[in-house]
């Protein structure tokens, strides 16, 4: 993969035909991001997204079948067991003009990527589990 690198920005595309949410945290590993924000652009040929709810402490996924512009697409890597761990919303427009947003998930098929992750240097934030929420996050104290 070409990335386009300076101390705390790398640029990237990802390829066409690839998952979004797994050549992310991919990218991720392999250039040795472990904590960043990320934005993208661009387009996806289908989309799948979804939201937590808040209740029942479960994901709940949507999808849209066909193309659609990535009009906002927002997030963070961080570590969780170990690992770089992406955590993206998205804001996709249709062909009529209508958006859908929401928590990404993996089975989105890219048409075109452009990534910029925004690499922290510091202290690296780890994800653990929250009982709260059952959501796994970084600590607040
Ligand atoms: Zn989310």
């Amino acid at each position: 993969m070409r990335a386009y690198a300076s101390d705390s920005l790398v640029l990237l595309r990802l390829p066409t035909g690839s998952d979004l949410l797994e050549g992310l945290t991919r990218a991720a590993a392999d250039l040795g991001i472990r904590a960043a924000s990320v934005t993208v652009i661009g387009a996806v040929s289908s989309l799948a997204y979804g939201y937590y709810d808040q209740a029942a402490h479960e994901y709940h996924t949507l999808r849209h079948d066909g193309e659609m512009e990535i009009s906002a697409a927002m997030g963070n890597v961080s570590l969780k067991a170990g690992e770089p761990f992406v955590h993206l919303h998205i804001v996709a427009s249709g062909t009529d003009g209508s958006s859908v947003g929401g928590h990404l998930m993996p089975g989105t098929v890219v048409f075109v990527a452009e990534a910029a992750f925004h690499v922290l240097r510091g202290e690296t934030p780890v994800r653990e589990p929250d009982e709260t929420t059952g959501l796994d996050l970084w600590p607040t104290g």
